[in-house]
C-alpha cells in the first residue's frame, strides 16, 4: 500500500501547538455537487480541486491567522474524453507539478512529507468528518477497524470487474486487511453512476456500515 499523510496531527493534537483550524458553516445553506458541504467554499470554479477557508488556532482560542486549503474534489465534474482521458494517475502527476510549483514559494505552506526526497508527492489519507460530534476522521474498515486505503491496485480492481485506477476517474476505498484475510471484499466509492458495471456501496452505505463498527475497534472514530 502506498504511504500517506494524515492531517489529523494538524487538526488535533495534545500539545500546546498552533492548529489548523477548518470552520464548519451553517451546513443546510451550502449545497454543493448536491449534498451541504459543511465548510466554506472560497472557490469551487476548477474540475480537479476545491479551495478551503482555513485559518490557524492555539487550543481553542480564536483563530489568528487565515489560509486557505487547496482540496482534491471527491467527485471530478469532467466527462469521459476517449481521445484525451484523464486518469487518476494523471490527476496525480498535476498534484506532483502543483507541490512541486508551490513549493518553492514562501507564502505557501506544504506539509512536511508532502514531497519526499526523491521528488514523489505523497496524498493524504481519506478524511470524514462528524458533523454531529464536530470531528475529522480517517474511515475505519466497518468489519475491523481498520483504517480503509485507497485501492491503486489495477488487478485487484479489474478481478472485482471495477474499472482500474491508472485508466479511470473512479477511486475506491477498500480494506486491505480484511481483504487479505478474505472477510470483506467491499468497495466504496463517494458516488455511484449511471455507467457503473457493477453495483458498490457509497459513501451513505459506508456511514450506515460504520453502526457494525464494535466500540472497541477504533479509537479515534467519534461516533456514538
Ligand atoms: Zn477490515
Ligand atoms: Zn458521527
Amino acid at each position: 500500500m502506498d504511504e500517506t499523510i494524515s492531517l489529523l496531527p494538524f487538526i488535533e493534537s495534545g500539545g500546546e501547538g498552533f492548529l489548523l483550524d477548518i470552520p464548519v458553516l451553517d451546513s443546510d445553506r451550502n449545497l454543493f455537487q448536491g449534498y451541504s458541504y459543511p465548510f466554506q467554499i472560497v472557490d469551487k470554479g476548477q474540475h480537479l480541486s476545491i479551495i478551503v477557508k482555513a485559518g490557524l488556532k492555539i487550543n481553542d482560542a480564536d483563530r489568528f491567522k487565515s489560509l486557505f486549503l487547496l482540496v482534491q474534489r471527491d467527485d471530478y465534474p469532467i466527462l469521459p474524453d476517449d481521445l484525451t482521458p484523464f486518469t487518476n494517475v494523471s490527476i496525480d502527476r498535476i498534484w506532483l507539478e502543483t507541490i512541486q510549483s508551490y513549493s518553492k514559494d514562501k507564502n505557501v505552506f506544504i506539509v512536511p512529507k508532502q514531497l519526499s526526497r526523491e521528488g514523489k508527492a505523497t496524498a493524504f489519507r481519506s478524511l470524514f468528518y462528524c458533523k454531529k460530534q464536530q470531528k475529522f476522521f480517517h474511515p475505519p474498515c466497518p468489519e475491523c477497524g481498520t483504517e480503509l486505503d485507497l485501492c491503486q491496485d489495477d488487478t485487484l480492481l479489474i478481478s472485482k470487474s471495477l474499472p482500474p485506477f491508472s485508466t479511470s476517474l473512479k477511486r475506491y476505498l477498500f480494506c486491505s486487511r480484511c481483504h487479505a484475510a478474505k472477510t470483506n471484499y467491499e468497495f466504496y466509492q463517494f458516488s455511484r453512476s449511471a455507467d457503473d458495471l457493477i453495483f458498490t456501496k457509497d459513501r451513505f452505505d459506508l456511514i450506515k456500515d460504520f453502526s457494525k463498527l464494535r466500540s472497541a475497534v477504533s479509537s479515534s472514530f467519534p461516533c456514538p
